[in-house]
């Protein structure tokens, strides 16, 4: 589904990605740890093209993203990603949020689009709340709004970058919770986090990112109870 082959970013003189290659499969779910500034958030963004890769290829489904003859639009309607901001547009209702993209990108019909979109929120568990504002919800309830809009592209992959992070942590759990239920649906999946829990329990894969190169990937057991590097034994003791 993804294939991601030797890639490099550099902002100036610092090469914050140096030489990653990952191969993730349809419905895999791989959770991308690694300290603060280590480039977790820079692959994400080069994934959908946020950031333009130095060099390297991503290949989504075959087709490939990087490069200059890629059709970004067409590209990022595979690529659904939500941000530790939320990011919602506060002029617009929560539904008006979700049916943004599939009237404006996809041209359906107003009648359609509220469908597709009243499915998402009820997916998200916010079918009451299709005609609130942003700021009439919760942190968590905004987050999961973002994931209902981020999934009315139909992606193919969905990227999440810290989503849980500005949350309350009573509010972490309802959005953890729509993201397991979309693993379990079958979504792929690349998730950035600081929820090991999740990590461990919804994970397929966990890869440390460290120094701008992968330092050691593996299921969840084994990463966490026989971690085979010193600098993850380092960043599991940093965290516990
Ligand atoms: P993480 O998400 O793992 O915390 P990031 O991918 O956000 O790390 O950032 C990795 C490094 O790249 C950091 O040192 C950060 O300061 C730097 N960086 C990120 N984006 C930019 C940018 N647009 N311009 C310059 N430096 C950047
Ligand atoms: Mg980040």
């Amino acid at each position: 589904m993804v294939v991601i082959r030797d890639l490099h970013k550099r902002f100036g003189d610092l090469e914050v990605l140096k030489g990653i290659s990952l191969d993730i499969k349809k419905g895999e779910v791989v959770v991308i740890l690694g300290p603060s500034g280590s480039g977790k958030s820079t692959i994400l963004r080069c994934i959908n093209r946020l950031e333009e890769p130095t060099s390297g290829h991503i290949f989504i489904e075959g087709q490939e993203i990087t490069g200059k003859k890629a059709d970004l639009n067409k590209m990022r309607q595979k690529v659904g990603m939500v941000f530790q901001q939320f990011n919602l547009f506060p002029h617009m209702t929560a539904l008006g949020n979700v049916t943004m993209a599939p009237l404006r990108v996809q041209k359906k019909s107003k009648q359609e689009a509220d469908r597709i979109g009243l499915e998402l929120l009820k997916k998200v568990g916010l079918s009451e709340k299709a005609n609130s504002y942003p700021m009439q919800l919760s942190g968590g309830q905004q987050q999961r709004v973002a994931i209902a809009r981020a999934l009315a592209m139909k992606p193919d992959v969905m990227l999440f970058d810290e989503v849980t992070s500005a949350l309350d942590p009573e509010l972490v759990k309802e959005v953890l919770d729509v993201m397991k239920n979309l693993a379990m649906d079958g979504m792929t999946m690349i998730v950035v986090t600081h929820e090991m829990n999740f990590a461990k329990e919804v994970g397929d894969r966990i890869i440390l990112i460290d120094g701008g190169v992968i330092v050691e990937q593996n299921t969840p057991d084994q990463f966490f109870t026989n971690p085979q590097h010193e600098r993850t034994k380092k960043f599991l003791n940093m965290i516990k």
